[in-house]
């Protein structure tokens, strides 16, 4: 029988080292049979042995034994109190947005995901929620969008795909002086390279489809909370919604953090070579990139982030040479999404940001001319080769 006195594993974990924690996860084996494994609970609903007795399980919509494996490691790694599993990323996000009432007023990356973009206009607009998107890099932008309805502050950092950075901790503190409630999506960073909630975030929220899963084989969301409140909320999300993810994909997403550390540091590892040399071509006129020295939130990042992370954006100098580029390329692989092992190239005007306003998408800089590239974990010197002989 599964109950929590098999968790006694999960306190001894707590002195291993980050490396450690994403191999070992939660449980780390089944503490019934020892499979090394962890196994997949494949079952949709959990027997009861007797008149009110129950293993802990009584259905996967609301609990599921591998799910909760993966909520565990996730709270684990964020060093936060609880963490849940959606079916996506953006599954994950209607169910922070689910915290707003009508008249709620949210502060937001002006630079973000698309998809969450879309659904804050599509949906939550019109649910009466009200959105504000600033550069949160300008303490002076962030005080001034400072309504008395103000519920919510939203950020992403770095930013997709500008890769502006943002000052978590001094965010944090904003958030906590006017009552705010502070989320941040650490796809792009991971816990590997930053914890948000160990700088002041009340939630941390990821596309696990990305870095998380890291094999482009899983769609999934992350939520990690720091409140027993933030945790009843999205423990309510799960059962009513029924967004939960499927006990085969969390098993999946367990088995890619597995890997989570050495993948991390050779996205870092390649993409500061990629970036480098992108810098030095004739035909790219600028690189966004977190790990140049000149990157204007370069020392926030250095402060809050042990890294840089595996993505660069770039301008090319003419439209032709973007569709050259991603016409030309053959190993990398021309696919919106990022963070798995394969290099991959991604158009944001007509991929991921198309829902984004002509006029903001202007403002920030996504053009035609503009490409993002997910460095994969492939030998560098290939990745280098590919994009040398496409853009030739
Ligand atoms: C992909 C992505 C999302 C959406 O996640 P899905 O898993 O695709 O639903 C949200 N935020 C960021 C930063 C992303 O890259």
């Amino acid at each position: 029988m599964i109950n929590d006195s098999y968790y006694d594993d999960y306190d001894l974990k707590e002195n291993l080292h980050f490396d450690s924690k994403t191999v070992h996860g939660g449980l780390g084996c089944d503490p019934i049979t020892g499979a090394v494994s962890f196994p997949i609970f494949q079952t949709a609903t959990f027997r009861h042995r007797d008149f009110q007795i129950s293993t802990g399980y009584d259905y996967t919509r609301l609990q599921n034994p591998t799910r909760q494996e993966l909520e565990r490691t996730m709270a684990i790694l964020e060093e936060g109190l609880e963490g849940f599993a959606f079916s996506s990323g953006q599954a994950a996000n209607m169910s922070v947005f689910g915290i707003l009432k009508p008249g709620d007023h949210v502060m937001m990356s002006d630079d973000i995901y698309g998809g969450t973009y879309r659904m804050c206009e599509d949906v939550f607009s019109a649910a009466g929620c009200e959105f504000t998107y600033l550069d949160m890099a300008d303490m002076d932008q962030v005080e001034a969008a400072l309504r008395p309805n103000t519920k919510m502050l939203y950020i992403e950092t770095p930013t997709n795909p500008m890769m502006k950075v943002a000052d978590i901790a001094l965010l944090a503190q904003f958030a906590k002086k006017h009552g705010l409630l502070f989320v941040v999506d650490n796809t792009f960073m991971t816990p590997y390279f930053q914890r948000p909630l160990t700088l002041g975030a009340d939630i941390v929220v990821h596309s696990g489809t990305k870095y998380l899963c890291g094999h482009n084989d899983v769609i999934a969301g992350i939520v990690v909370v720091n409140s027993p409140e933030l945790a009843e909320h999205f423990r309510l999300q799960l059962k009513t919604r029924g967004n939960g993810l499927a006990p085969f994909d969390s098993w999946l997403i367990l088995r890619g953090l597995k890997t989570l550390s050495l993948r991390m540091r050779k996205h870092d590892e390649n993409a500061q070579k990629v970036a480098h040399w992108l810098r030095g071509h004739e035909k790219v006129k600028k690189v966004y990139y977190v790990g140049f020295e000149d990157h204007p939130g370069y020392e926030v990042n250095r402060k809050q982030s042990a890294g840089f992370g595996g993505m660069i954006s770039f301008t090319l100098d003419r439209p032709e040479t973007v569709r050259k580029l991603l016409s030309g390329v053959n190993m990398i692989l021309f696919a919106e999404s990022l963070g798995g092992t394969e290099t991959l190239i991604t158009y944001p005007l007509t991929q991921t940001h198309e829902s984004i306003p002509a006029d903001i998408r202007e403002k920030l800089g996504i053009n035609e001319c503009f490409v993002r590239i997910s460095v994969g974990i492939e030998h560098v010197d290939d990745i280098i080769a590919d994009l040398e002989q496409a853009l030739a």
